[in-house]
């Protein structure tokens, strides 16, 4: 028996020795790679479409490599981290300094705003947008400045810039891009634009944790900017495509200098021994990669169709979620619901909005069969 097969079996038998009455462990790790649907977790409960998960679980790659890793998790991360942060500087091309790993992306996001807010400073941010850095920013009275998307859901950069500019007190700005909630892009042309001329007191904090579900022409990362500049910090997640939201690891890349400064606001030993294993395995599993967007693509075009049939507005999505127009979100969460469809939280102001996450086609299917039986009901 090889390391690896032992390791599963081992990794099975205890496991369902250890949780009596559960499936069986070995339908946890069945074949040599493990049910690459990740059926095995839907069967029962509700279609969960809230969060913005990837559907097919972890990458198969990345479940041998946590079997593997599971022998030194007595061990603390140190190794692990370090070749995950080489791995990343020579994906990325950049130097291993400038890549600081976070417990998910939004510690990177916390320890961002750790590194630049203080009280009286300003942040400017788009609205509605991901929570987590005004979240994050709330315990340092910062002056928070939020600007309303424009009509197409692109980031007012005008007006952002103004914010900017107004007062020599801003510290940080915050671009989502794609932006979450709404699943929409802001032009990079228009962002490096102002990025290529703002002053370096302003950090821009970028968060691309969608960037893997879009090829627009008019989209590219901001990383080009990190080499040369130490006012630009990227953040990238593997809760999105990558399918680790539960294991919980992102990073950021900055200048080296801005890196030291952002990690210096890290909880110690952040990312753990599986989760790292996990990161490292699957980051150019491009099988994976490739079925993980073919699967969202799929699912996306279900919805956008069923959608369009219905005659419900959409808002053109490059990412694994959509948002159209449902009267009142909080009603139209508690219906489907009773499909057994859990869908996205209210997104004030976008009150007359609900978000999906996209699933398999076949979940998909059931969204949108759920959305004809609303609409005979007379509640679409
Ligand atoms: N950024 C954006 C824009 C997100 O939508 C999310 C997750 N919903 C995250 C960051 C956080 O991801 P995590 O902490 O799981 O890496």
């Amino acid at each position: 028996m090889e390391r690896r097969d032992f390791l599963r079996a081992g990794v099975a038998a205890a496991a369902a020795a250890a949780v009596p009455g559960s499936r069986a462990a070995a339908d946890l790790f069945p074949g040599p790679l493990g049910p690459a649907d990740g059926s095995f977790r839907q069967a029962d409960g509700p279609i969960r479409l809230n969060s913005n998960e990837n559907p097919l679980g972890i990458a198969p790659s990345a479940r041998m490599a946590i079997l593997e890793a599971v022998g030194d998790a007595n061990r603390y991360p140190g190794a692990y981290a370090r070749a995950l942060q080489e791995r990343l500087a020579a994906y990325h091309r950049v130097d291993r300094e400038s890549v600081v790993l976070g417990n998910g992306s939004t510690e990177a996001l916390q320890m961002v705003v750790q590194a630049v807010a203080r009280p009286g400073t300003r942040l400017v941010i788009p609205h509605p947008t991901f929570e987590h850095v005004e979240r994050y920013a709330e315990p340092f009275r910062l002056e928070l400045v939020k600007v309303p998307l424009l009509g197409d859901y692109a980031h007012d950069l005008e007006r952002m810039r103004d914010a900017t500019r107004r007062s020599s007190r801003t510290v940080l700005v915050y671009i989502c891009n794609p932006n979450n909630p709404t699943g929409s892009l802001t032009r990079s042309a228009d962002v490096d634009a102002w990025i290529g001329d703002a002053p370096e007191n302003v950090l821009f904090l970028v968060d691309e944790a969608y960037w893997h579900y879009t090829d627009a022409p008019s989209y590219t990362s901001a990383l080009r900017w990190v080499q040369d500049r130490t006012n630009v910090v990227v953040v990238r997640t593997f809760s999105k495509i990558y399918g680790m939201a539960g294991l919980r690891l992102g990073y950021a890349v900055a200048h080296p200098e801005t890196a030291r400064k952002v990690a210096a606001y890290a909880s110690g030993s952040n990312a753990n021994v599986l989760a790292l294993a996990a990161g490292d395995a699957s980051l150019e599993d491009r099988p994976y990669l490739r079925e993980s967007r073919r699967v969202n693509d799929d699912g996306k075009r279900i919805l956008e169709d069923g959608l369009d049939e219905l005659g419900i507005e959409c808002i053109p999505s490059h990412t694994n979620f959509v948002m159209y127009r449902v009267e009142d979100t909080n009603e139209f969460r508690d219906r489907m619901r009773e499909h057994d469809i859990l869908v996205g939280r209210p997104f004030p102001p976008m009150l007359a909005y609900n978000r999906t996450s996209i699933g398999t086609p076949d979940q998909m299917h059931r969204v949108v069969e759920a959305l004809h039986s609303l609409r005979r009901a007379g509640h679409v």
